[in-house]
C-alpha cells in the first residue's frame, strides 16, 4: 500500500463523512476508518479521516484518543494532520478543541497552526474572528441552547483562547484577501508576537482557496470541513471523477430511520407520498418487550424483492416528548437505535446492499452492528452526505454500499434520490 497524504482526526462521526465529501470533492481517495484501526491501512488511498467520538468526553480522553489517531497516522506516511471540528466551533469551557490542538501540536513539534470553522457552502462564515452561523453571530444562532457544547461567545479569538496557554491570534479578512503571500507574512508576525493559534477569517469558497496554498508546509491545520476543498491542490491534485469510484453497487435497498430531525420528518413523508412500502415502529412497543425488529423484518421480506422499502422510528417533536416522558431521555433513544441497528443488521442478511441510514446516533449504533470499521469515500448525494462503500462481517464478499445522512442534510426525496444516484 502507498503512503497517504494527508491524516485526519475527526471529533465526531457523521462530521468525518462531511469532511471525507469535501476531500473526494477536490480530488483525494478517501478512507473514513471508525476509530482507530488495530492495524495499517487496506487501501490505496490519499487521505484517511479517524472518526473518533471525542467531542464532549473528558479532555484528557479526548487527547489520549487523538494522540493514539496521530501516532497510526503517521505509521501510514501521512505528511500532514488535519484535525476537524464542527463548524458551528462545538465545545466547552475546557475544550476539546483548544486541549486536542495544543496536544498534537506538541507531539508535532511545531509552534504554529491556524483555527478556522468557516464552511461557506453551509452559511458559516468567519468575519473579524467572528463566527456567523447564516445570517446571525452564532450565539444568536440557536447554538447558545445546545444541551452539551452551548456557544455563548461568537468571537473565537476569545472562545479559543479560554480553551488553551498558547496565546491566539487573528488572521483577518483584510490579509485572508489578499492571498497566499500576505498570508505566510502575517503568520510570520503573529510568531514574533508569541501567538501559536490563529483564528482565520474566511466568508467564501474563494477565500479557502486563497488560503490552502499558504498551508502547505503546515504540519498540523485545525478546521471544520470547509478548509479541505483548498489543500488537494497542495499535493498536486485536481478535482476528478476516479476519486469517487466505488465497486459496482448491485443487490436490495433499504432505508432505515432514527432521526427525528425536522428534514428527515420530511424525507420519510416524501417516500410515502411517492407510494413506496414504509414501517413505523413504535417506542412503546418495544418497551413493552415486543420483538419489534423481528416483526419488521418479516414485513420486509417479501417488499424488499421488488424495490426499497423504509422502516422508520422518526416522528414529530410532540411524539418523541411524549415517548422521552414516559421512558426517560436516555433510555428510549438507546432502545429506538438498538432496535432500528438490529433491524438494519437483519435486512444485510436478507441480501440488502444498498442502505440509507438516517440520523447521526442511529448511524454510530448501525456502523456498529454491521461490524464496519472502514469507508471508501463515494460520489455525493446532498451537501455533507456522500456514498460510501464497506467491506462487512455481514455482508457478502461483494461488500455494502451505504450512506449514513445526518439529521438535518439532505433534499426531501432523500431516500429515492439516493439510490438512482448510485445506479
Ligand atoms: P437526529 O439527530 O437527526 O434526530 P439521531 O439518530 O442522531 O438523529 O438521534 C435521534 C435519537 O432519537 C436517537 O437516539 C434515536 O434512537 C431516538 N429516537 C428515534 N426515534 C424516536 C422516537 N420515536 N421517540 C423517541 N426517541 C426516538
Amino acid at each position: 500500500m502507498g503512503k497517504i497524504l494527508l491524516g485526519c482526526i475527526a471529533d465526531d462521526f457523521t462530521g468525518a463523512s462531511d469532511l471525507a465529501n469535501n476531500l473526494v470533492r477536490a480530488g483525494m481517495r478517501v478512507v473514513q476508518t471508525i476509530g482507530v484501526p488495530a492495524g495499517p491501512l487496506g487501501a490505496d488511498v490519499d487521505a484517511v479521516v479517524v472518526a473518533l467520538k471525542s467531542r464532549t468526553m473528558e479532555p484528557s480522553e479526548a487527547v489520549a484518543q487523538s494522540l493514539q489517531a496521530l501516532a497510526w497516522l503517521q505509521a501510514q506516511g501521512a505528511q500532514q494532520i488535519y484535525f476537524k471540528y464542527c463548524s458551528t466551533f462545538d465545545s466547552t469551557p475546557q475544550g476539546n478543541i483548544g486541549p486536542v490542538t495544543e496536544a498534537l501540536m506538541d507531539a508535532l513539534k511545531t509552534d504554529f497552526t491556524i483555527a478556522t470553522p468557516a464552511f461557506p457552502d453551509n452559511q458559516r462564515t468567519v468575519f473579524k474572528g467572528y463566527l456567523f452561523a447564516g445570517d446571525v453571530p452564532l450565539n444568536e444562532s440557536g447554538m447558545q441552547n445546545h444541551p452539551l457544547t452551548p456557544m455563548t461567545d461568537a468571537n473565537l479569538v476569545r472562545v479559543m483562547q479560554a480553551q488553551t496557554t498558547r496565546k491566539v491570534g487573528l488572521i483577518d479578512y483584510s490579509v485572508a484577501a489578499r492571498g497566499e503571500a500576505a498570508i505566510r507574512e502575517r503568520i510570520e508576525q503573529l510568531r514574533r508576537e508569541g501567538v501559536g493559534i490563529a483564528i482565520v477569517d474566511a466568508v467564501s469558497n474563494d477565500d479557502l482557496m486563497r488560503l490552502g496554498p499558504a498551508l502547505k508546509d503546515m504540519p498540523l491545520v485545525t478546521a471544520g470541513s470547509g478548509v479541505a476543498i483548498g489543500l488537494p491542490q497542495n499535493f498536486k491534485l485536481t478535482p476528478s471523477s476516479t476519486a469517487s469510484e466505488l465497486p459496482p453497487s448491485a443487490g436490495l435497498q433499504a432505508v432505515v430511520s432514527g432521526s427525528c430531525s425536522l428534514a428527515t420528518n420530511r424525507q420519510v413523508l416524501a417516500f410515502i407520498k411517492a407510494g413506496r412500502p414504509a414501517l413505523g415502529i413504535d417506542p412503546l412497543r418495544i418497551a413493552a418487550g415486543v420483538d419489534v425488529a423481528a416483526e419488521a423484518l418479516a414485513w420486509a421480506a417479501p417488499l424488499i424483492q421488488k424495490g426499497p422499502v423504509l422502516v422508520y422510528s422518526t416522528a414529530d417533536s410532540n411524539a418523541v416528548k411524549s415517548v422521552q416522558g414516559r421512558l426517560g431521555v436516555e433510555e428510549a433513544g438507546a432502545m429506538v437505535e438498538r432496535t432500528v441497528a438490529a433491524i438494519a443488521r437483519g435486512l444485510v442478511e436478507r441480501g440488502v446492499r444498498q442502505l440509507v441510514v438516517a440520523g447521526g446516533e442511529t448511524s454510530g449504533a448501525c456502523v456498529q452492528a454491521l461490524n464496519i470499521t472502514q469507508l471508501q469515500i463515494g460520489p455525493q448525494i446532498d451537501p455533507g452526505v456522500p456514498w460510501c462503500h464497506a467491506p462487512s462481517d455481514a455482508a457478502d464478499a461483494k461488500g455494502l454500499h451505504l450512506t449514513l445522512k445526518s439529521g438535518n442534510f439532505g433534499t426531501d426525496d432523500f431516500f429515492t434520490k439516493a439510490f438512482t444516484r448510485l445506479a
